[in-house]
């Protein structure tokens, strides 16, 4: 009955089966799911729809789940205009993060139980929507205690972050320094965290605006050691003055002139890792950087580090990464928590090719329409 209090009972609406074409097969209940669908590539303000449709009955591995949040990523915005390299079956429900807390359980059910917190851990689940069904192996229990917006946006940028900062240079266990662009993205302020509680020192290069200092000291309280806009990193001094040791590992993920500039202060030997293009340009790199500094080229995409990793290794990093959460360490990025029935604003903003955003929107599904 807990349940039945959330959702409102079905009376006239089709049941709808988007990411789970099994469902066609188990019967109905009556339960409601308010939900976002696109059943064609474009234009996320135009293709994007609200719909509200039944939830069938629980198969025996399935887990249903109230969702709390679900952050909008550059990577679901992408994905809908049919520009990502992940394949989805249309008609399809948007979202591959979200959190939120179970009400129910299928017979086979293992490791979850009505109660617990949990995110959804793989992508192309479809996050946005109220109710939800999720097979239990797409599931991940979080501590109750866990932040929202920390959940919601964990599986993401925490563990590109994470990976990148592990996986290309020892930079914990040598205190190597980092430097990063894009270093306000969510990705860039968990690698700023994950530095800080590390001990790493790190460079960060943000465009220039209006209240830089108000944006420099954001970061600067996160964990940053520097912050420069991609005019001082130009002429900076800090490198002649020997503040601080040229860095070897670069994290780009706005590319062109600003990748460019990065790498002209990495070390020799040095690895940039590029993850992200948000300037679409390409990464433009001088001859003298492979000839005479050694420097290494390297991509990153979570998907793929995700697909090919071993069991040991994934609980290590979401071990890692949630204690660091519960401890404070590693908070949410700057976000805006949009209700649900105001999702146009989180696209239409998420949207936007010039940037300046200024924080990461976040559905929250604590709302009714
Ligand atoms: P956010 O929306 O939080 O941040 C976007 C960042 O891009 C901000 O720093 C913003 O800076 C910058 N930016 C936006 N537009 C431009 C522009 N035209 N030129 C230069 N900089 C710009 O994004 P996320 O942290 O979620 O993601 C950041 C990037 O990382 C995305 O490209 C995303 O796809 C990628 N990513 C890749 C992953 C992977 O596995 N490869 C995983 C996670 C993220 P400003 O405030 O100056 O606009």
């Amino acid at each position: 009955m807990a349940l039945l209090s959330l959702t409102k009972l079905l009376l006239t609406k089709a049941p709808c089966y988007a990411n789970n074409p099994a469902n066609l097969k188990v019967t109905m209940r009556n339960l409601m799911s308010k939900q976002l669908v696109y059943a064609q590539f474009g234009d996320p303000l135009h293709v994007v729809k609200y719909r509200e449709c039944a939830i069938p009955k629980l198969k025996s591995t399935e887990v249903l789940v109230r969702m709390l949040a679900a952050p909008v990523n550059p990577a679901d915005i992408n994905t809908i205009q049919g520009k990502y390299p992940v394949k989805v079956e249309l008609p399809c429900i948007p979202g591959n993060e979200g959190v939120g807390i179970v009400e129910e359980v299928g017979g086979n059910v293992q490791n979850i139980s009505k109660g617990n917190k949990v995110i959804v851990t793989k992508p192309v689940q479809g996050t946005w929507r109220d109710i939800a069904t999720f097979d239990e192996d797409v599931l991940m229990v979080v501590p109750d205690n866990l932040g929202v917006v920390e959940a919601a946006t964990l599986t993401v940028n925490p563990c590109t972050a994470y990976r990148m900062l592990t996986d290309f240079q020892p930079v914990k266990e040598k205190g190597l320094v980092v430097i990063q662009n894009g270093a306000n993205s969510a990705c860039g302020q968990n690698v700023i965290q994950i530095c800080k509680s590390w001990g790493v020192k790190n460079i960060n290069i943000v465009r220039n605006r209006p209240d830089i200092a108000d944006l420099k000291k954001y970061l600067e309280d996160l964990g940053a050691t520097y912050v420069l806009t991609e005019e001082e990193v130009r002429s900076t001094t800090i490198f002649k003055e020997k503040k601080i040791e040229k860095p070897s590992l670069a994290l780009n993920c706005v590319g062109g002139k600003s990748s460019t500039e990065m790498l002209r202060h990495l070390q020799h030997s040095g690895k940039m890792v590029t993850y992200g293009g948000m300037s679409r340009d390409p990464v433009i790199i001088p001859t003298s950087a492979f000839i005479f500094k050694n420097v290494s080229f390297h991509g990153f995409w979570m998907t793929a580090w995700n697909e090919k990793a071993n069991q040991a290794d994934k609980e290590k990093m979401m071990k890692d990464i949630i204690t660091l959460m519960c401890e404070n360490k590693l908070k949410g990025p700057a976000h805006k928590l949009v209700k649900f029935d105001q999702y146009q604003e989180a696209l239409g903003n998420a949207l936007t090719t010039k940037g300046f955003i200024g924080c990461k929107y976040i559905l929250d599904f604590s709302c009714t329409f």
